[in-house]
């Protein structure tokens, strides 16, 4: 069975994201575990975790298909030591809320070298931070997104995904979210039904479906190989309908968050309609 949600607001408590998702008819959802643009947030309250569990299960929210994005602040890769000390914490905080909500996934970007490490050097800071957060938590997967590629920001290759993987002691802990507007600007072809058969082999084989945990589903306002990381509302960028017909067909996607971050969200619950609607 396919999950299709979006990312919705938990502004004003954390427990309005399950009922956001479920006003726009969402399957699944993700969400900020805490404003995406500070470094700092209160606790949670007792009232806000027993009000998220309980409308998660009355509105049938199972774990599985909750995929919360972490910080945009947070670099796991941060060249320097201050700089990555403050990401992991940060990085720490937001793995234990997701324990606290009874959540088995944490989304983010894997993260940036700034021009001032290489690329190796990097991602084995990205590994390091991984296995300390994995140490300090339990029952949370560590979600490597894949990325555009803008700037000095890593993990837009399979390569890079696979390099982290191969670097984290607990596996079954670690595990990917491919977005697809980033996979395209990324430079891989994902449009006709050959270059999708082909791109995700390339990603079974490099990586592998049994570390895919959720996905991202968004239309492109840029082109392939573009290394700009733009989304649209499906049908109205680069994109075109046929590669989200074959991802709702097909079973290699079933069981996960599908999660528009399309940027209307008056479209969501339409865009999960025709999601739905392309179904065979
Ligand atoms: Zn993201
Ligand atoms: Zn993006």
């Amino acid at each position: 069975m396919k999950y299709v949600g979006a990312h919705v607001s938990a502004s004003g408590g954390v427990e309005n994201a399950p009922l956001n998702a479920k006003n726009i008819g969402a399957r699944a959802f993700a969400f900020f575990t805490k404003n995406q643009r500070q470094w700092f947030a209160a606790p949670y309250k007792e009232e806000n975790i027993i009000n998220f569990k309980s409308r998660c299960e009355e509105f049938g929210y199972l774990a599985d298909y909750i995929l919360p994005h972490s910080s945009y602040l947070i670099n796991l890769g941060n060249p320097t030591d201050d700089g990555v000390k403050k990401s992991r914490q940060a990085f720490i905080d937001e793995m234990k809320r997701c324990e606290q909500l009874g959540i088995n996934r944490l989304n983010f970007h894997p993260g940036s070298h700034l021009n001032e490490i290489s690329v190796d050097q990097c991602l084995d800071r990205i590994a390091e931070s991984i296995n300390i957060a994995l140490e300090e938590t339990s029952g949370v997967c560590a979600v490597l997104e894949n990325t555009a590629g803008q700037g000095t920001n890593l993990g837009h290759t399979f390569e890079h995904l696979a390099y982290i993987i191969d670097k984290v002691e607990d596996k079954s802990r670690v595990g990917v979210c491919l977005d697809t507007a980033h996979t395209l600007a990324a430079g891989y072809e994902i449009r006709t039904r050959e270059a999708y058969e082909e791109t995700f082999q390339k990603f079974d084989s490099i990586i592998g479906f049994n570390y895919l945990k959720g996905m991202h589903i968004n239309d492109s306002k840029k082109e392939l190989s573009s290394r700009v990381d733009r989304h649209d509302s499906l049908g109205k960028g680069l994109m075109n309908m046929d590669l989200f017909s074959f991802i709702m067909n097909d079973p290699r996607f079933d069981n996960l968050p599908l999660i528009l971050e399309t940027p209307d969200e008056s479209l969501w619950a339409e865009e999960i309609q025709l999601l739905y609607s392309l179904q065979k």
